[in-house]
């Protein structure tokens, strides 16, 4: 199974980041696209691709971005965790 080059959680459905050129999980994606610079790096993106620079590698991901998946990941996890204790 693909592993989220950012959380590392193992996910069946991967994309582009939009920061940097990490193949990242739905949830890591739900993330950045909250983050306060998501907007710049979306339109330096833009930018580029009207450029017909295909190859574009982002602006770089934030510095607390990494910190901030990894927290989702756990959140994700305590979540799967409650939600298994209810279906019993
Ligand atoms: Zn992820």
């Amino acid at each position: 199974m693909p592993v989220c080059e950012r959380c590392s959680e193992e996910t069946l459905m991967t994309t582009k980041s939009y920061f940097n050129a990490e193949t990242i999980c739905m949830g890591c994606v739900k993330v950045e696209r909250g983050h306060p610079d998501f907007q710049k790096a979306h339109e330096a993106e833009v930018e580029q691709v009207i450029k017909k620079n295909f190859n574009f590698e982002g602006v770089g991901a934030p510095f607390n971005l990494k910190e901030l998946s990894a927290t989702a990941r756990l959140e994700r996890a305590e979540i799967d965790k409650i939600a298994s204790r209810i279906k019993t």
